[in-house]
């Protein structure tokens, strides 16, 4: 079969592969639907962010080249002994977390921490193929009512909801979202979905407009972090009660330092390059609180039940849609310019 391999930043082949992992105790083979393009994947295809060059993953003993593609929607073609999750014939989407089941993260349920942790798409072959192997542990059933292509969204938006979950987000409040891109948006629609008031803040006009389109209130950045801040403060009444970052940027994360209400919660959702000054004396007065998040734990059947309920209907976010083939001059272009692309799918079968 055909698939998009990274062989080194900056080296995407679509190249005729065979399933590397065997179809052993707890595993299953899923006949792909779609599967989306992730920041992560054009973070590989730039500098090589998470995938472990070298060397073979202490869960998977798989080493690269890799196929990518972790955020899918298919069908259970097969599945190995003692697997009961799921049976061939059910759509599923995937949780792509690899975990040990054994450090204490994974005992606590944390298994996003777990100490091995490792990716499907990233530490063993990805969906960006006819074909994916994966553990069952990470099979999300799919309800009926959700598509093939939503049920591609759900590991995307995940991360959104265990952003909001980190911030404990309440009902009510005013939420700050700074960049628009898949992380960005996922959180924004979720937050609508559970009662927040999203202001989202872009810096791109054609994201900013995507984001005006999907029914948002929006603001440009100001270029001084100090004047971005106030207007977010004024915008939101003095202050939001939660303020997710989603962009990575440094100046976006200082100024969303400033942006809470006294006793509010800056979430770290993007993953800034270099140190991030905090004004701790600043933090303390406001009785802030600063908290990361890191993509998700136990959240896709949720994500998955609310879309089912109808009280979340994600589909806005793809903004475009593109055959397995060109998968690899995708990433190159979103990686070189994401310009106003929210989420791209790639439809694999048919
Ligand atoms: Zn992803
Ligand atoms: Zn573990």
């Amino acid at each position: 079969m055909e698939a998009v391999r990274w062989h080194a930043a900056g080296d995407l082949r679509f190249e005729d592969v065979e399933l590397s992992l065997p179809l052993g105790p707890g595993m299953i083979e899923v006949e792909v639907a779609y599967c989306g393009i992730c920041g992560s994947d054009l973070a590989e295809f730039r500098h090589n962010f998470a995938i472990r060059p070298e060397k073979a993953h202490p869960l998977t003993g798989h080493a690269p080249p890799v196929t990518l593609g972790h955020e899918f929607s298919g069908v259970v073609t097969a599945s190995g002994e003692g697997v009961d999750q799921v049976r061939p014939g059910d759509r599923v989407s995937a949780d792509a977390c690899w975990r040990c089941g054994e450090c204490k993260a994974c005992l606590e349920g944390r298994y996003n921490q777990c100490i091995y942790s490792g990716s499907i798409g990233l530490s063993s072959d990805g969906a960006f193929a006819p074909l994916v192997r994966f553990p069952a542990y990470c099979a999300v059933p799919l309800p009926d009512s959700v598509p093939d292509e939503v049920g591609a969204l759900l590991e995307p938006l995940a991360v959104g909801l265990h952003a909001l979950d980190r911030g404990h987000a309440r009902a009510g409040e005013r939420v700050v979202v700074i960049g628009y891109g898949p992380v960005g948006a996922a959180t924004a629609l979720l937050a609508r979905s559970l009662g927040l008031e999203p202001l989202v803040c872009e810096l791109s006009p054609g994201r900013l407009a995507r984001a005006e389109a999907h029914g948002f209130e929006t603001h440009a950045p100001e270029p001084e972090k100090k004047d971005f801040a106030r207007a977010v403060r004024g915008l939101t009444g003095g202050g939001a009660g939660v303020v997710v970052d989603c962009s990575g940027a440094v100046p976006a994360l200082e100024a969303a330092m400033e942006m809470s209400e006294r006793g509010g919660r800056i979430v770290i959702a993007g993953i800034p390059k270099k140190p991030v000054a905090v004004d701790a004396g600043r933090m303390v007065l406001f009785e802030r609180e600063l908290i990361a998040t890191l993509g998700y734990a136990n959240d896709l059947p949720r994500v998955a039940a609310m879309i089912a309920s109808g009280a979340l209907d994600p589909s806005v976010m793809i903004t475009n849609r593109i055959a397995l083939d060109e998968v690899g001059t995708e990433i190159e272009r979103l990686a070189a310019d994401p310009r106003d692309e929210v989420k791209v799918l790639a439809q694999v079968k048919g």
